[in-house]
């Protein structure tokens, strides 16, 4: 209740139905999560969240059907993303050949749904990087950095310790001090460092800078960067490729989108078009 009258979202992880969650989620015991999981978000729903729940996916080799994926998230009626798993075990990560065939079934499919006035199947399976690159194109906006991790966001862990990004928790990249030890002042000063020293705009990253959708991607992602490169400004060859295909998708959807349609994408439009 505390959450949701202080303005707080809540972000919940799961990799699919009970077969896929269980195979990559369990417990030490070899317990799988996916009960309990729907089970919280249950008792997160009985209080008034106001659409401040949303659900993360991780796709990694072994959940990588996005067509089955998106039609089990769009059926529990909440938000919902799908991100690359970020991490250097080859069996985890998808190969190019894998992630090009998937997006592309999924791309004819979801067309096809768009091509034939279901708009509302549609737009219940658009996720992420889909969504980004419409509502970039529909804004006319730019991005310059990939999220606003040390700009417009720091994280807390239960420890106090303050990072700029909630993935970097238990690292000491991207640590900027912590809420019992240092003052506040110091923290910010902290954090204007790390920031003006690491943390490049997507003009200055030699990888993205004569890139065709930086100005919709903002770049790579620092916490990608650093666990597969253990640098701040390296962009991850498979992430880049699994995020251009996906706004080059939401660029064509957009193209067949009705007009009256178009503002569902719009930043300011508060009362979504009814479909
Ligand atoms: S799509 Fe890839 S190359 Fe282009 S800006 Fe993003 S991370 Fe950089």
């Amino acid at each position: 209740m505390f959450c949701f009258c202080n303005d707080f979202s809540v972000m919940v992880s799961l990799d699919g139905d009970q077969l896929y969650n269980d195979k990559l989620r369990h417990t030490k015991t070899g317990k799988g999560t996916h009960n309990t999981i729907l089970n919280g978000i249950k008792n997160l729903l009985l209080y008034n969240t106001n659409g401040r729940i949303s659900i993360r996916v991780t796709l990694t080799s072994i959940n990588n059907d996005l067509i089955e994926l998106t039609g089990y998230f769009s059926s529990l009626d909440l938000p919902f993303t799908i991100q690359l798993v970020t991490t250097n075990d080859a069996k985890l990560r998808p190969t190019f050949e894998e992630l090009s065939s998937e997006i592309d079934d999924f791309g004819k499919y979801i067309i096809d749904l768009v091509k034939n006035k279901n708009y509302k199947e549609a737009f219940k399976r658009m996720f992420g990087w889909v969504n980004l690159a419409i509502t970039a194109v529909h804004g006319k906006s730019k991005r310059f950095y990939p999220c606003g991790g040390g700009r417009k966001v720091l994280v807390v862990n239960p420890m106090g310790d303050v990072y700029i990004c909630h993935r970097m928790d238990g690292s000491n990249s991207g640590k900027v001090g912590n809420i019992f030890e240092d003052a506040r002042e110091e923290i910010i000063k902290n954090t204007r460092e790390l920031f003006s020293e690491k943390l490049y705009a997507v003009d200055r990253l030699q990888d993205c800078s004569n890139c065709w959708a930086k100005y919709i991607c903002g770049g790579r992602c620092y916490h990608e960067s650093l666990i597969t490169t253990n640098e701040w400004n390296t962009v991850d060859k498979l992430s880049c490729h699994f995020k251009k295909k996906l706004f080059e998708l939401g660029l064509v959807l957009y193209a067949y989108l009705p007009d009256e349609l178009r503002d569902n994408f719009s930043k300011t439009n508060k009362s979504k078009v009814i479909l």
